[in-house]
This record gives C-alpha cells, sequence and structure tokens, in this order.
C-alpha cells in the first residue's frame, strides 16, 4: 500500500483508507464487515475512518473488535465528533467516548464532523487540549469550505489542521476547484469520503463504457479505477467503505494503479468538472 504525507503533520497515511458508515450492526453480516476491516488492514489499508455518529456508537465498537490484535502504532485511527456535541466539555466528553468505544488508548485523528452550532473556536480549543494531554495526535475538520477550512486553522493552536474529510468522487468532483488546490498551499490533506457514491456513479452507459475501457487497459476494476482517479493529486486520500473481504482487497489494490493523462481526459469526458459552485455534502 503506498502511503503518503498527510498534510502537514510530518506522518504518512495510507493513500487508501476504510470508511465505516452503515457498516451491519450485527449476525454474520457484521462478523463479515470485521474481517474486511481486518482483510483491509492486512493489506496496508490502516486508516480507519468512523465518528460517534455511525450506528450511533455501534460502528465504533465494531471497529475496536476488527482491530484487536493489530500493533496500535501501526494503525492510523479517525473519528469524528457530532457538531451538536461540539461545544468545549462536549467534544472532550465525545472524544473519551469515541476511545473508550473502540478501545484504542488515544485517537490518532479527531475530526468536527461539519460545521454545527457550537462556535468553531470553542471546538478547536478543545481539539488544543485533546491534543495537549494526548488522548488525540492530530485535528481536523469535515464538510468544510475553503473559507470554514481556512478559520479552523487559525483557531487551531496546537498542531496544524491535519485535514479536511470531503465529499469526492467521478459524480462530485466540486472541490477541484478551490478547494483541493488551497488546501494543498495550506498543508491540509484532502480525505476523499464516499468516493464510490455510495456505489451509484456510473450513473450512464457512456461512463459505464469509458470506464469499463480502461479498466480493461490496466487489468483493473471500475472501482479501481474510480479510486485512482482520485488519489491521482499527492494530497488527497480515500475512504472507500467495504462490508465484504473481497471487496477490500480489490480496493487496496487500487493504489497500485496509475491513469496515464489519456485516461483522466477520457474521464473528464464522461464526468466533467461542475460550475463552481458550494461545497456538495451528502
Ligand atoms: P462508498 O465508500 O462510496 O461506497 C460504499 C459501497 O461501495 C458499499 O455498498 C460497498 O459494498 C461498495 N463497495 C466497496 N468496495 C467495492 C468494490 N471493490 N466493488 C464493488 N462494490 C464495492 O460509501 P460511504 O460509506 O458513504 O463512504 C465511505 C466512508 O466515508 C464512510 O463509510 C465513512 O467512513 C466516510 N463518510 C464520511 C462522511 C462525512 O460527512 N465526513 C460522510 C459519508 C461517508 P459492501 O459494503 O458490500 O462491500
Amino acid at each position: 500500500m503506498i502511503r503518503k504525507p498527510f498534510g502537514a503533520t510530518g506522518i504518512e497515511v495510507s493513500a487508501i483508507g476504510q470508511g465505516t458508515w452503515d457498516i451491519p450492526e450485527s449476525g454474520p453480516r457484521a462478523r463479515e464487515a470485521i474481517r474486511a476491516i481486518q482483510r483491509g488492514v492486512e493489506l496496508g489499508m490502516t486508516h480507519l475512518d468512523t465518528a460517534e455518529m455511525y450506528g450511533s456508537g455501534r460502528a465504533e465498537e465494531l471497529l475496536g473488535e476488527a482491530i484487536r490484535g493489530f500493533p496500535r502504532e501501526k494503525l492510523f485511527i479517525a473519528s469524528k465528533v457530532l457538531p451538536s456535541n461540539a461545544s468545549y466539555a462536549g467534544t472532550i466528553a465525545a472524544a473519551r467516548r469515541s476511545i473508550e468505544r473502540i478501545g484504542c488508548e488515544y485517537l490518532d485523528l479527531y475530526m468536527l464532523h461539519w460545521p454545527g452550532e457550537h462556535p468553531l473556536e470553542e471546538t478547536m480549543r478543545a481539539f488544543d487540549g485533546l491534543l495537549s494531554e494526548g488522548a488525540i495526535r492530530f485535528a481536523g475538520v469535515s464538510n468544510f469550505d475553503t473559507g470554514e477550512m481556512r478559520q479552523a486553522t487559525s483557531f487551531l493552536r496546537g498542531a496544524p489542521l491535519a485535514c479536511n474529510q470531503v465529499l469526492y468522487n467521478l459524480c462530485e468532483r466540486g472541490v477541484e476547484h478551490e478547494l483541493l488546490p488551497s488546501a494543498a498551499r495550506l498543508g491540509i490533506a484532502i480525505v476523499a469520503y464516499t468516493p464510490f457514491a455510495r456505489g451509484k456513479f456510473l450513473r450512464s452507459r457512456a461512463a459505464r463504457e469509458t470506464i469499463d475501457r480502461i479498466a480493461r487497459k490496466h487489468a483493473a476494476t471500475r472501482h479501481q479505477v474510480a479510486l485512482a482517479f482520485l488519489l491521482r493529486h499527492s494530497n488527497v486520500f480515500a475512504i472507500p467503505k467495504a462490508a465484504n473481504a473481497e471487496h477490500a482487497e480489490e480496493n487496496a489494490r487500487a493504489a497500485d494503479l496509475l491513469l496515464d493523462g489519456d485516461d483522466v481526459a477520457a474521464v473528464d469526458a464522461v464526468f466533467p468538472l461542475p460550475a463552481p459552485g458550494p461545497l456538495a455534502t451528502l
């Protein structure tokens, strides 16, 4: 698995990680989802993304089950505080609950899930407190547009803002206009969430034909082409969710796929950049 510098943090993180939103919460499908995460970690997808929101904490518990047995220092565990909990005291309490549910001692990355009702300065002050006590290694944001991202940077004192996790896939390319270049200049990693548009990225026949042609050319799959297109930016990371071990294996191998200029131009033609507009979110 390729690892890349994660913004200005000074550490490297796997280019492809694993999401946990909507993973099955119990029964054989939950066991399969745990096996998929474990297979992904074995193949180097050690950036593990979760949030207190997912399954109201259940995804964090399942992630905790999945990572037992792996050396803690090999993992990069990320979680997020809900905006409704993001007061100073609420953020600190939420981080402690997440650490407890995952059973991971500390979080590598803690993010504000989206901009909300509590003043950003207060949430960032809580992140600073968590950084100084070692409960989190890095702080980030999610669903922040360029202006909001700059503001978060200005409020955080203990470490540079590590990342902004945003919606980015073939059908949602608006971040390429301003957010991606600004983040690269500021040393903030961009983490692409929902990189497969939740399985619905091949919306037209032309799109299917183009992606299939590129996949055949590289002996790759549609999903690998979709990931490789996002990862062509050196500052972009992706966190596909797979509750199936074969899917996890396929996603991990996408890190080896490099698209050439013709491939990128062909994708551009069927998934054109939209006009600049507000940041798209789910
Ligand atoms: P996604 O990763 O775009 O798509 C997941 C779907 O793709 C699942 O149905 C999965 O099936 C399927 N899939 C995965 N790998 C595949 C493969 N190789 N071949 C065929 N199908 C494959 O959707 P997502 O879960 O919305 O996004 C990923 C992660 O981003 C989330 O889990 C979450 O951690 C994060 N996220 C963050 C935010 C935010 O606001 N910050 C919002 C949304 C998501 P199986 O499950 O059956 O394998």
